[in-house]
């Protein structure tokens, strides 16, 4: 069950994801197989699916389309991004082994790697990647694994992923890029020197927020082989539904991704020149750490951006509350455009003090910028920033 697609760009390989692979009645779309086992061929064997723990077709069809958009050789489905950062450290760290992770990284990999790390599961070390000394001192312990994010969140600041691959590979460090915020449209991290890309689907993959998944894609099939081994051990695996709801989301992924960030710069350019906006964080802004580095590394600046509301604690709830678009939510990445106050939602969960020195003041407020008409977006926050 291979799809034929060499040489294909990414918009099309998305669109076409695992079309016309029915022999049987020759649908166009796939077939959703919920079937958790499969009949041998005959005595000793096996067809290409035994048991779906494992792997079936409809978890191999979005596994196939995303690792051919991020160019990598094979994938891992999961059931959430957080299970494809569990799935990989059970699979590759041991108690002597250290992950190198960056000290802004998403919540729930931080929460991750401290709990099972103050476990004795293994070592973590949270580092600002941005710090080439800080860095350099990271990687002289020989961490096994190091775990890139950029842009980060919520302030978006880009690290230099090949340069920090060439060094992780150095002391012979496997790097795994956590892509949720770009997705492949935007940036191809095994290109740059990654050895494994991970998403969480939930975002921008599947791009309709109504379902929870995760992938790992890797540059190395022996590496992928080992970690299926271990998926099919614990038991990481999507349902046959929600993959197919997963294919059926990438097929608009290039034409969404390029959209949603087409409105996010004109929301950026709004914000930028608004009284009330004290400061705005996007990629795209010469004030944006790393902005140098996203013009060479990113294909795009992505539809992600934070900024500071002026004014005081009274401000907020006045200005949330009066925005009818935007919707008050924690996530990212769908059709509809959402707002995320993070000292009080992502990011509550760190001390007001840490919170402080990362950056995250209480003016914050981060934005994922939908598909809906730009007017209407504009004219929203603009009636809101009218009234506080
Ligand atoms: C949401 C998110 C995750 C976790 O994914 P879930 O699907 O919610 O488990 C991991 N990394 C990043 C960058 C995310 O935004």
């Amino acid at each position: 069950m291979t799809i034929q697609t060499e040489n294909l760009s990414q918009g099309t390989i998305a669109v076409r994801g695992g079309l016309n692979t029915d022999d049987q009645y020759g649908s166009v779309v796939p077939v959703i197989t919920p079937s958790t086992c499969y009949r041998y061929e005959a005595f000793a064997k096996p067809r290409e699916f035994d048991y779906a723990r494992k792997a079936n077709p409809s978890r191999r069809l979005v596994e196939q389309t995303i690792a051919k958009l991020e160019g990598g050789i094979d994938a891992i489905l999961t059931n959430c991004g957080m299970s494809a950062i569990h799935l990989i450290s059970v699979a590759l760290l041991t108690p002597n082994d250290l992950v190198v992770a960056p000290h802004d990284c998403y919540g729930g990999s931080y929460r991750i790697f401290n709990s099972l790390s103050q476990r004795g599961y293994f070592k973590a070390k949270f580092v600002d990647q941005s710090d080439p000394i800080a860095l350099k001192e990271a990687l002289s312990l020989r961490p096994k694994l190091v775990l890139i994010e950029t842009p980060s969140n919520p302030l978006l600041r880009v690290v230099d992923i090949q340069e920090i691959a060439e060094q992780a590979h150095q002391v012979e460090s496997l790097v795994l890029v956590d892509n949720t915020f770009m997705t492949p449209i935007l940036q191809k991290p095994l290109e740059l020197g990654a050895d494994i890309v991970s998403h969480s689907c939930t975002k921008f993959l599947n791009g309709h927020s109504d379902l929870l998944a995760g992938i790992l894609v890797f540059k190395d099939q022996q590496l992928a082989t080992d970690v299926l081994w271990w998926a099919n051990n614990i038991g990481t695996m999507t349902s046959s539904f929600d993959s197919y709801l997963l294919l059926r989301g990438l097929r608009t992924l290039s034409a969404r991704v390029k959209l949603q960030q087409d409105n996010a710069q004109k929301v950026v350019q709004f914000l930028a020149n608004h009284p009330k906006i004290a400061k705005v964080y996007h990629p795209s802004l010469p004030s944006n750490l790393g902005h140098d580095i996203a013009q060479k590394q990113q294909k795009g600046f992505g539809s992600l951006l934070s900024f500071e509301l002026v004014g005081d604690a009274d401000t907020m709830p006045t200005f949330l509350q009066s925005l009818k678009i935007f919707t008050l939510a924690q996530s990212l990445g769908g059709v509809e455009s959402l707002v995320c106050h993070p000292a009080t939602m992502t990011h509550s969960g760190i001390s007001a003090e840490a919170r402080k020195t990362a950056g995250i003041s209480d003016q914050l407020l981060r934005i994922s910028v939908g598909l809906e008409d730009i007017a209407d977006l504009l004219a929203d926050l603009k009636q809101a920033l009218a009234k506080v």
